[in-house]
């Protein structure tokens, strides 16, 4: 089991969307979900560098997540 996860958060508003071991399809389908709703509209189909340009992404300790 690895230690590191990788923390998604959205540019925009600053909210936590992911948190998970790896991004995948499913992963990005819930940040362009997020990114309609949030400011300016994606497209259709947007490029994986659209989606990814709008979000940031730290990676986190599994241990240590729930604590700052
Ligand atoms: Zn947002």
């Amino acid at each position: 089991m690895r230690d590191t996860l990788f923390e998604v958060t959205c540019k925009q508003c600053g909210r936590s969307l992911a948190r998970v071991e790896r991004i995948r399809d499913p992963e990005i389908a819930i940040l362009e979900d997020h990114l309609r709703a949030c400011g300016e509209p994606l497209g259709e189909a947007p490029l994986l560098g659209e989606v990814m340009g709008r979000v940031r992404v730290a990676s986190v300790e599994r241990a240590r997540s729930s604590v700052r």
